[in-house]
């Protein structure tokens, strides 16, 4: 069994004293608290490198926690090893004889799953076996019906980017708990176009990065082509002529880069029947790039529509086709807009590089790629709390976990309630 020091409980009777000593004194970052309503305990994780402190504090007089400091004090609780596979670990454990407090794993903090093993079977401390949330995941495609309209999040394989761009002001000792970085410091990030199918049609909401990175390109990004859009689209029996709409929410390599292809020696539209609609004012920043921004265009991958007149440039936000609207956020680049698709009462929205993945809910955990930062600010944090309040299924196009779901709150805490 391969095992890795995950964290260090300690029970503290008062919590105003410990962060004294453990933030204050020590000078350390402890992310907001996390309930456990299984265990009535209140965590709050302190990241220390590759493992982290957890500060456990009573909720209930009848918690664990509580009984622990009754008969010992404040004092080290449980230490806990992460392991592949838990339920294997616990198999293998019993074939052992070993001593379990818990035969079945159950669902722990960060919505991992745990099982503790008896003090007296680990020579007098209580140790705690966890299987973390997976990381990265197998890409395929996930559907979704909305009212009349059925919603599917694609893929267009993997990539990396600099975690330290990926989360801006965010310190690398919080953001790296979230997406563990790579000896390069870049972080796992997935690109999930989202197809739209209704009536009227099939519109695609951005199309990846696509295949026309040369060696270099691909090496500094990392690009994972074994799961293309083409394979997202096939597993549901459609192909590129299926497609009669594309929609950019910007023009960044990474959400357009799909939109034309290598063909001979020439650049080409790739979805032959479509048409390509594109806010104006994104098209002539892409078309004019500064010093900020040039690395983010690609002109492959937007100018050769021009030329083959499928383009349609369009001004405001506005109705793309019924249920379909855009709005502009602006903040990530000046033109940067996210798309509401509603029907039968219900929304959901594909928040783009708003939200690029689930760790983003934070209202301050915005990108230092950002353009106009205190922009994203703004419009996030009407945002987000407009979707807790009304209940917006939220689709994230970078996250490599997590394809969609509801942001919720709770006891002051924000996390996401994964659907897809
Ligand atoms: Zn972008
Ligand atoms: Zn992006």
């Amino acid at each position: 069994m391969r095992a890795v020091l995950d964290h260090v409980g300690i029970a503290v009777g008062d919590i105003t004293a410990a962060l004294a000593f453990y933030r204050d004194a020590l000078g350390l970052e402890i992310e907001a608290p996390e309930d456990v309503p299984t265990q009535r305990v209140r965590a709050h994780v302190i990241p220390t490198g590759e493992s982290a402190l957890e500060l456990l504090e009573a909720t209930a007089p009848d918690s664990p926690i509580a009984r622990f400091l009754q008969k010992r004090g404040p004092g080290l609780h449980h230490i806990t090893l992460r392991v592949d596979d838990i339920a294997a670990a616990l198999t293998h454990l019993r074939a052992r004889g070993v001593r379990l407090i818990d035969e079945q794993p159950r669902p722990g903090a960060q919505s991992a799953l745990v099982a503790f093993i008896h003090p007296s079977a680990a020579h007098g401390v209580l140790v705690e076996l966890t299987q973390a949330r997976p990381r990265t995941t197998t890409l395929n495609a996930k559907r979704h019906q909305l009212g009349d309209l059925s919603l599917v999040a694609l893929h267009d394989g993997l990539f990396r980017l600099d975690g330290g761009a990926m989360f801006g002001v965010v310190p690398r000792t919080l953001w790296a708990a979230q997406s563990p970085p790579d000896d390069r410091n870049r972080i796992q990030l997935a690109t999930r176009p989202l197809l739209v199918e209704a009536d009227w049609g099939r519109l695609l909401i951005d199309c990846g990065i696509g295949d026309k990175m040369d060696a270099k390109q691909r090496d500094i990004y990392a690009i994972d082509r074994q799961h293309p859009l083409d394979q997202a689209l096939a597993a549901e029996g459609l192909s590129d002529a299926d497609i009669d709409l594309v929609l950019a929410t910007h023009l960044h390599f990474d959400h357009f880069g799909g939109a034309t292809v290598r063909r001979g020696g020439r650049i080409e539209p790739r979805f032959e029947r479509a048409r390509y609609m594109i806010r104006r004012g994104e098209w002539h920043d892409a078309t004019h790039p500064h010093e900020r921004n040039r690395a983010s265009y690609v002109a492959d991958d937007f100018v050769p529509l021009e030329s083959s007149g499928v383009l349609d440039l369009f001004d405001d936000d506005q109705s793309i086709r019924p249920g379909v609207r855009v709005v502009r956020t602006g903040g990530h680049c000046p033109q940067h807009q996210i798309v509401f698709i509603e029907s039968a009462g219900q929304t959901a929205v594909f928040t783009a590089d708003l939200i690029p993945t689930a760790a983003h809910i934070r209202d301050a955990w915005i990108m230092g790629y950002d353009l106009y930062p205190m922009d994203t600010l703004a419009f996030k944090k009407q945002f987000i709390r407009e979707s807790i309040d009304r209940e917006y299924l939220i689709f994230f196009e970078h996250d490599p976990v997590v394809a969609a779901g509801y942001i919720r709150e709770r006891d002051g805490r924000r996390f996401v309630d994964q659907v897809l």
